[in-house]
């Protein structure tokens, strides 16, 4: 194991949906305001080889990290709350481990031997959790072990962690984030399926150190001490954390309630001051909670998809990278922002009129795939942009902006994508070629353009306006791309690409001339992915500043 290095596992018990990436996260970051460089892992059981290939409205979003990799939503809030970059070591699947275990053996890696899930893939675990600790000179890796205690699928994850303790107790801390009922008929909280989750958990050979405690309510002193005796944990080192407002408060009473401390302690490590990374403490990230509890004047922001048919629940978390870049703009700006979630259906079967969208100060279109919906965000970025309504597409958002653009600025009547036309029409936005391989021979696994790429972003446009340099790395996930051939004919009926790929092939940010729109810009990327609490994207930023100024002059 790493020299030096500390690692601490976060198992779920009894169920999950509680909160266990958020746990995780705060952990991170109140150990990060002691000024550790940290690492947050995340290990997810299933056997997809990455997240990518996930349907968004049943998992949540995916989340592309710089290297490409698509990952769980999970990875969005660690670099939300860490405020920075993590590298592709940092996920795991399943599906991952046991592919190279495999791809070894038919390789003969394993030289004869009978490959078995003891060790070798225990092993594997081992291995990459140790990549993943030394790769970013980081001194504490957080590692979220997806699912719950009682899963056949998280096993030999949880054995990984057993025997990485097993070689080194003092390097590493077990939590469990277990979850409380208070049934309405008993009207107390009940500690008994925690107790059970902890006797599980101990029957892999795990004692966690700590437990955190979710509930509807806040664990009172009789319910930690009967966690304490029941289950041989100390009883301040049983934390409760009951349902709030915001996530981003989480941190902060983590710290009110020693979550930092202890676990120092027990790796007898010592608070570092004066250093970067602590941030003094974590007052700006106070600053920043309560700047979301400040802002109270309001700004209506519609979201226009094709969802809907799922409830708000998983739409939250199906979009959470673009309701959480919303928010960081907003707060900075002292906004509060009301997020309106408008059926592009309705729009386009005329079921709700399209002057419905004056009642909003901004419309955003989001990144999606297929042919579902299509006239209807087409219908409604027509409206946005006749009536200067700020406008943000973000991908396919500013794919459909262009084709709408297209078809009623530039006399291309038979503008559209590929994706949803087959090649009928003109392809103002269409497949790299390289790409029609791919779909060919059904290679749809990570093969899209995926991850960090650079544009050059050109004088005197918002998008410069907004970033402030000449260059930008920005993270993508699509397959199709404005064609060049018509790129001329765009820019020509007032279209400008504002951001292009150093080589200028491939267009990066379409906008229109503040002289014509207050803000209608695309980006050809996902600028949603790189917003951080303490940094909001500055294209973000510039949308709800027009927003804002377009709300007051209603
Ligand atoms: N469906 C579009 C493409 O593949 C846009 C993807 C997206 O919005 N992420 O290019």
């Amino acid at each position: 194991m790493k020299k030096n290095h500390k690692y601490i596992f976060v198992i779920g018990g009894v169920m999950s949906g509680v909160g266990k990436g958020i746990a995780s996260a705060s952990i991170g970051k109140v150990l990060q305001s002691r000024g550790y460089k940290i690492n947050l892992v995340k290990v997810d059981p299933y056997l997809n080889v990455d997240a990518g290939t996930m349907n968004p409205t049943e998992h949540g979003e995916t989340f592309v990290l710089n290297s490409g990799l698509e990952t769980d939503q999970d990875m969005g809030n660690y670099e939300r709350f860490l405020g920075r970059d993590l590298p592709e070591e940092n996920y795991l699947t399943s599906g991952m481990v046991y592919k190279s275990v495999i791809e070894r053996e038919r390789n003969l890696g394993y030289k004869g031997k009978c490959v078995e899930a003891i060790p070798h893939i225990r092993n594997e675990i081992i291995d990459r959790l140790e990549a993943a600790a030394s790769i970013n000179g980081s001194e504490i890796s957080v590692i979220e072990i997806g699912g719950t205690v009682g899963d056949y699928q998280n096993i030999m994850f949880i054995e990984a962690a057993r025997v990485m303790y097993a070689k080194d107790p003092d390097s590493v801390f077990f939590i469990m984030v277990s979850y409380l009922p208070v049934p309405s008929k008993v009207g107390e909280m009940k500690t008994k399926p925690t107790q059970n989750a902890i006797r599980q958990l101990n029957s892999y050979g795990v004692q966690p150190h700590m437990v955190i405690g979710r509930s509807s309510e806040v664990l009172d002193k009789r319910r930690k001490d009967k966690i304490a005796m029941q289950c041989n944990i100390r009883p301040d080192y049983v934390i409760s954390a009951p349902d709030i407002e915001s996530i981003y408060d989480v941190p902060i009473n983590f710290e009110k309630d020693n979550v930092a401390s202890i676990i120092l302690s027990h790796f007898n490590l010592k608070t570092k001051r004066n250093n970067k990374l602590a941030e003094d403490g974590l007052k700006k990230w106070r600053r920043f909670a309560n700047s979301a509890k400040k802002a109270k004047k309001e700004l209506n922001i519609a979201i226009v998809g094709k969802y809907f048919d799922t409830g708000d629940f998983v739409l939250s978390d199906a979009y959470i990278s673009v309701i959480e870049a919303i928010k960081f703009s907003a707060y900075a700006k002292g906004v509060k922002p009301n997020l309106h979630w408008l059926s592009s259906h309705d729009f386009e079967s005329g079921k709700v009129n399209i002057k419905e969208l004056d009642k909003y100060d901004g419309i955003l279109v989001p990144g999606g795939f297929g042919k579902s919906g299509i006239e209807g965000k087409i219908k409604v970025i027509k409206y946005a942009r006749e009536n200067k309504i700020p406008y943000f597409g973000l991908c396919y958002g500013m794919q459909l902006m262009i084709v709408e653009y297209a078809r009623h600025k530039a006399g291309i009547a038979g503008a559209n994508t590929r994706e949803i036309s087959n090649g009928k029409g003109d392809m103002v936005i269409d497949i790299m070629p390289e790409q029609v391989e791919r779909l060919k021979n059904k290679d749809y696994g990570g093969t899209m353009r995926l991850g960090k790429y650079p544009a050059y972003i050109k004088k005197g446009t918002i998008a410069r306006k907004s970033y402030k340099k000449e260059m930008v790395n920005e993270r993508h996930r699509h397959r199709y791309e404005v064609n060049p051939e018509y790129i001329e004919r765009l820019e020509e009926s007032g279209l400008i690409f504002s951001g292009v790929s150093p080589d200028e092939r491939l267009m990066e940010i379409a906008e229109l001339s503040i002289k014509e729109h207050p803000f209608m810009v695309g980006t050809q990327f996902h600028p949603e992915l790189t917003a951080r609490p303490l940094s909001p994207h500055p294209l973000f930023t510039e949308f709800i500043k027009a927003s804002v100024l377009y709300k007051n002059c209603k």
